[in-house]
């Protein structure tokens, strides 16, 4: 069965040409061929019209396994950092997977592994497999619109997480949706208590696609986005608790730090950059070529970090 590679990473892997400024260090796979779930923000989804070579904003052209292990290992000689292998739930369950994990750690490279498991028995035929990291994605932090959006319990998927969390310390990962209508302090509350159990998080832009359900909702405030990064990146590094944070009305309005202290501990401007697995830069998942930079791929120019700050720095 071939197998789907994002652009960036098929261009990086010498599989295609494709021009870019920012190239991708993580090998992106997508692995099946139709998704029995129905999430409105996913063009993967089983009803979203026309997009299915899509996740995210970037396409995935497809490609026989023979010359995605060939590709992986050009690519990993040449400083690739990890694969990413995603993977949409088909009917009956995550079918030859585990295989394919096993298949594309001999490549020699750590492997994440994004799919919707439903028991940590799933996850751990991952680990057996070769997954360095597994990732079991939320999405949305609102336990209502996680119903809405996604379907099912929320309360379900986190308590599945963090049992995962607390068998397998530190590999466990997760994506969060910012964008989607939650409040700012229900996206850093429920970040907060995944960082404590030590599940890696990574933050997404919510980014309307032609053919969702949610093509018509827009994508989040530039300013409130580069307070989500910096309050995720604080509680990380453990420079400020949730409880030291302040909100009004579901807004965060302090970090509980001073704005000297706040500019100290973001300087560098890494709070600003993807977030997620090490490695993990996602060039263009969220953006658009020219337009406002969510997550940077690589670090941020002196003036990128400056004005990053504006938003965050005012806020206190
Ligand atoms: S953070 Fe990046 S590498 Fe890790 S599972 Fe998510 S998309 Fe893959």
């Amino acid at each position: 069965m071939n197998i789907r590679i994002s652009a960036g990473s098929a261009a990086r892997m010498g599989l295609m040409h494709l021009k870019s400024d920012a190239p991708a260090d993580t090998a992106y796979l997508l692995h099946g061929a139709s998704c029995s779930m129905n999430c409105s923000f996913c063009p993967q989804a089983r009803e979203a019209a026309g997009l299915n070579g899509r996740l995210g904003r970037v396409s995935w052209p497809s490609f026989s396994r023979e010359a995605m292990l060939k590709g992986l290992q050009q690519a990993r000689e040449q400083g690739m950092r990890r694969i990413c292998l995603q993977a949409v739930r088909e009917m009956g369950g995550p079918g030859g997977l585990p295989e394919l994990v096993k298949q594309v750690s001999s490549v020699g490279l750590p492997v994440s592994v994004s799919s919707l498991v439903r028991s940590p028995g799933e996850v751990e035929a991952l680990f057996e497999a070769g997954a360095e990291r597994v990732s079991l994605a939320l999405d949305v932090v609102n336990p209502r619109l996680f119903a809405r959006y996604k379907g099912g319990d929320f309360m379900e998927r986190l308590n599945l997480l963090l049992h995962c969390a607390r068998c397998w310390p530190g590999r466990m990962v997760t994506h969060i949706i910012c964008g989607l209508g939650e409040t700012e302090q229900e996206l850093l509350s429920c970040a907060a208590l995944l960082v404590q159990e030590q599940v890696t998080v990574a933050l997404f832009a919510f980014t309307p696609l032609k053919g969702t359900a949610l093509q018509g909702h827009p994508p989040p405030d530039g300013a409130v986005y580069r307070r989500m990064q910096a309050a995720l990146f604080l509680l990380r590094k453990g420079a400020v608790s949730l409880a030291e944070m302040k909100f009004n009305e579901g807004r965060l309005v302090s970090f509980g730090l001073e704005k000297g202290q706040l500019r100290q501990q973001l300087q560098g401007g890494a709070a600003f950059q993807t977030s997620g697995c090490p490695g993990c830069n996602r060039p263009y998942y969220n953006e658009r070529p020219g337009g406002f930079i969510y997550n940077y791929p690589r670090p941020l120019t002196e003036e990128e970090i400056e004005k990053a700050l504006e938003p965050v720095l005012s806020c206190c």
